[in-house]
């Protein structure tokens, strides 16, 4: 069969750590071209622009790892040009924007993915499969990390659009949402937003889930020890997602983690959809992300730099 020739738009942190390799380990793609304007990758054309590449390379798929805000106009001009596309976690700046790449998508009858990282991590298939036998009781997340290490000189990620400590903390709303038998729903929010930046550093979220409470913490100046977990109180006892998902500990049981996979499942993932012609957009953490900003109250709290 032959492979799906890729084109990689946003040569930055997560192209290199993840996708490249990825791509690379995926024997039903071919990295064909990148498009990037600083950003270089040896062995294939590169180009400036999204336009450019794909007027350059014959590409079957365009996979855009740029930061959410602009990644409106660029996938539009990929599906305009009839290439399937996939994207990374939060998929548009709004809403609104990713709602009309999903109808455009499918009035050009390509496939759109949007993808969710920590959907693929270890724990979170065997959460989901243990918690849909149980009666939910109370959800309890901490998402908290360290901005300077995690996203040294990612001005974007403090600017509207880049959706500040949510950049992480939807990461965790993504597993939520998988994981829990019931919709989850946002009721009360505060953020701490530095002065002169749009994003929050911090948000503490109230939530609902059925008949339980629940309670999100994110924070992007944790130091030391970082916390990616998540815990659900059942009828049948607590479940703990530890590590962004890749840790699970049911009651009773031993640990158990497997080696991060979550980006060569996501490619294997997206070549599903490919050979199907299906598309997968779940917009659920993204409009728990909306709903928070619609119910916050915003605190400002001193500048911030890098
Ligand atoms: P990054 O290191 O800043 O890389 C993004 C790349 O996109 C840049 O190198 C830049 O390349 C290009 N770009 C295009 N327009 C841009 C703009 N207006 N501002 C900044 N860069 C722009 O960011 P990243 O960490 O790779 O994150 C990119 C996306 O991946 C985000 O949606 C993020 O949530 C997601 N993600 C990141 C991680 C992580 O650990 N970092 C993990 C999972 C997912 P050129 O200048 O060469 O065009």
């Amino acid at each position: 069969m032959d492979r799906f020739r890729l084109g990689l738009v946003g040569i930055g942190k997560i192209a290199r750590d993840q996708h490249l390799p990825a791509v690379a380990s995926n024997d039903r793609f071919t990295l064909a071209a990148i498009a990037s304007r600083h950003g270089q990758v040896d062995g294939v054309p590169n180009y400036l622009d999204t336009a450019a590449m794909i007027a350059g390379t014959a590409l079957d798929a365009v996979s855009f790892c740029t930061p959410p805000e602009g990644r409106y106009e660029l996938a539009r001009i990929a599906i305009e040009a009839g290439k399937h596309v996939m994207l990374e976690k939060p998929p548009a700046a709004t809403l609104s924007e990713i709602e009309a790449l999903a109808d455009f998508a499918r009035a050009r009858n390509v496939t759109l993915f949007t993808s969710w990282h920590s959907r693929e991590a270890a724990g979170v298939g065997p959460a989901r499969n243990w918690l849909s036998r149980r009666e939910i009781k109370a959800v309890r997340i901490h998402w908290r990390e360290d901005i300077r290490r995690w996203h040294p000189g990612q001005e974007w990620i403090l600017a509207a659009g880049g959706f500040g400590v949510f950049d992480p903390g939807i990461n965790a709303l993504s597993i939520a949402t998988a994981i829990l038998p019931a919709p989850l729903f946002v009721e009360a929010a505060t953020m701490d937003v530095p002065a002169g930046r749009a994003g929050p550093l911090a948000a503490e979220l109230q939530l609902r889930c059925g008949g339980a409470r629940g309670h999100a913490s994110f924070d992007f100046l944790q130091t030391g020890p970082q916390t990616w977990d998540i815990e659900v109180d059942t009828d049948a006892g607590t479940l703990r997602l530890s590590l962004g998902g890749s840790v699970l500990q049911l009651p009773g049981e031993a640990e158990c983690t497997e080696p991060d996979q979550e980006y060569p499942r996501l490619y294997a993932r997206f070549a599903e959809l490919l050979a199907t012609g299906g598309s997968d957009v779940d917009l659920r953490p993204m409009r728990l992300v909306a709903d928070a900003f619609l119910l916050a109250e915003r605190r400002e709290i001193e500048a911030f730099a890098f």
